[in-house]
């Protein structure tokens, strides 16, 4: 080696190189005139892995040292074989490390050609890059949901204060239903490149799952962002047109400012997507800002939701149950406990349930926690059965929980492994749950019910559909929520209201629990209407085991 290359070989190199480069993306070409070992390498792989530049003396050598050191030796023997004649090409994988110090699985395949005496001329091929096709969206050319948190990681890293939106189309499954699939792809595509054309160079898109886009922005502030959301929507609304077919479509948008640096993506995610689903379900579509748009200071909440989720992973830490009192209405005797989440740690204290569970429940890692929560409960509830054998404890799900394909091998699971009697048992769902499939729900609530497991609909009234589910399910008791007679003694609509509650748990054959006594004029005048059982502060506040235990044993 050490010759300098002449002119006219370059020129020969780069006509090879052509002939090689009809390729797509996140493959680079290489080609290595083997008499000089002088190379030419595609431009984007001299980007992604700073090398010197795309003609290089000793290519194989410069790239061993971007080669994992695991790697480095089956890539160095691999390199040698070639240059020795004693191979005529290779096909090796192995992790290649990027400029931001990440490694990059790649796969190398190359072959040598021979001049007219068969000597080795020129070692040539394709290095693919599998790190990079896997954050491509295919159907849109978007980087995907890995890309994004790659890049969301990115900002984190280097501390730089960025916002990220969350974009997606409503109903989109009503447009599939009625258009097709196809026709369904091409709006999303549609879409993407909308959104592609509007951000230009103020930020990325990202196609996350689904109808959901994302943009991350480190140049426009939340008024900019906001006003160009209004425009996105004002678009979408008037109607575009795809074929002969003119398609109208709604949006939702969720905004988060990211400028704690002390969290991870995960976190970051959950409270997108909070924010996200805030404005689906409560804001019509209206973008709902994380930071400041909902109330307590989300600067801490943000970090303390890191705390909270990095707890699920540590074995639960810090998280624990308690437990309220059910009591019968009439004779005002024991008969059930509600189990109620709780987390505490040094920093932030005892966290109630309301801090995080409506963030938390849309994350992957919730089934676990609910799990957890099942499991402990029946554990606990055991020890007051041995005394009162007729002791119903009280389990709150989430929908999020329902909608796992497991969630009904892991109640019965739970109940077997703790040797739990199911009739001791009363699962607590919400109105939300109207967002799951109802034939799914129906069937859940069906199974649970046939082991003999009560299920009974918390918050009854606080939402859109709660006469809805009531109807289309069986539920054994309905929880009418405090709200409704926080002024009970002095309010006759509240009353009244009571009055047609009851009336529409007992057309559906439920009993009736009221949430939230809280004095003896309540519990007085619940007392006249068809209510079994009462729940509230006026029995006692939720209490730790311990404290059940005792409580219990002194009534
Ligand atoms: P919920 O299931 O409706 O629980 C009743 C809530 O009302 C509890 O609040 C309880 O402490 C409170 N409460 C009961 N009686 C009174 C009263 O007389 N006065 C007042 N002011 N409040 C009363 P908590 O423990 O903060 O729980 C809030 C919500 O968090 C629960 O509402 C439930 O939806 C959710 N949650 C709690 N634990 C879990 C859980 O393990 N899993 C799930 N998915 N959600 C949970
Ligand atoms: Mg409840
Ligand atoms: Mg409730």
């Amino acid at each position: 080696m050490g010759e300098t290359i002449p002119e006219n070989r370059i020129k020969k190199l780069d006509s090879m190189f052509d002939a090689f480069s009809i390729v797509a993306e996140g493959t680079y070409v290489y080609v290595c005139d083997m008499r000089y070992d002088y190379s030419k390498w595609s431009r984007n792989a001299v980007y992604a892995f700073d090398l010197p530049g795309e003609y290089m003396y000793n290519a194989g050598g410069i790239w061993e040292e971007h080669i994992h050191p695991e790697d480095r030796e089956t890539y160095h023997d691999g390199i040698d074989a070639i240059f020795s004649g004693a191979e005529n090409g290779h096909d090796m994988q192995y992790r290649a490390r990027k400029v931001n110090g990440e490694y990059d699985v790649c796969t190398c395949r190359g072959v040598v050609l021979l001049d007219d005496d068969s000597n080795p001329e020129y070692f040539a091929g394709v290095i693919r890059n599998h790190g990079i096709q896997g954050h491509i969206d295919a159907l849109t050319g978007l980087r995907n949901q890995y890309g994004f948190f790659e890049d969301l990681d990115t900002h984190i890293n280097r501390n730089s204060v960025a916002r990220i939106v969350m974009v997606g189309i409503s109903k989109f499954t009503e447009i599939n239903e009625v258009y097709g699939y196809d026709f369904g792809n091409r709006i999303i595509q549609k879409v993407g490149r909308y959104l592609l054309e509007q951000v230009g160079n103020r930020g990325s898109v990202y196609r996350l799952d689904g109808t959901k886009f994302a943009v991350i922005t480190a140049t426009q502030e939340v008024p900019e962002i906001l006003e160009k959301y209004k425009e996105f929507r004002t678009h979408f609304r008037s109607g575009f047109s795809i074929d002969d077919k003119v398609v109208i479509l709604d949006l939702n948008g969720g905004l988060l400012t990211m400028d704690n640096f002390s969290v991870d993506v995960q976190t970051v995610y959950a409270c997108l997507n909070f924010a996200y689903g805030e404005s689906k379900i409560r804001r019509q579509g209206d973008m709902v800002e994380f930071y400041n748009d909902l109330t307590e200071d989300n600067r801490h909440r943000i970090e303390k939701l890191h705390a909270i989720r990095a707890s699920v992973m540590q074995d639960y830490e810090g998280f624990f149950l308690m437990y309220q009192p059910v009591v019968d209405a009439q004779t005002e005797k024991l008969i059930g406990a509600e189990a109620l989440i709780r987390w505490k740690n040094e920093t932030y204290g005892m966290v109630p349930p309301d801090h995080f569970i409506p963030i938390l429940e849309r994350d992957a890692l919730f089934p676990d926690l609910g799990k957890w929560v099942l499991r402990r409960a029946l554990m606990d509830a055991k020890r007051i059965l041995k005394s009162n054998p007729n002791f119903v404890v009280n389990v709150n799900l989430s929908y999020s929980q329902l909608e796992k394909v497991d969630f009904l091998d892991m109640v019965f699971g739970t109940l077997e492994e703790t040797d739990y009697p199911p009739r001791n048992l009363c699962l607590e769902v919400t109105e939300r749950c109207r967002l799951l499939d109802m034939t799914l729900l129906k069937n859940i609530v069906v199974n649970l019910r046939g082991k003999g497991v009560r299920i009974a609909l918390d918050d009854f009234g606080t939402g859109f559909s709660s006469m809805g589910i009531v109807k289309n399910l069986p539920f054994d008791t309905i929880k009418i929520d405090r709200s409704f007679v926080l002024k009970l003694e002095e309010d006759d609509k509240e009353k009244e209201l009571i009055g047609h509650f009851t009336g529409v748990a007992n057309t559906f054959g439920a009993k009736v629990c009221v949430e939230g006594i809280e004095t003896t004029g309540m519990r007085d005048i619940l007392q006249n209407y068809n209510v079994q059982s009462f729940q509230g502060y006026y029995y006692s506040k939720p209490m730790v085991i311990e404290d059940f235990l005792a409580w219990a044993d002194k009534r």
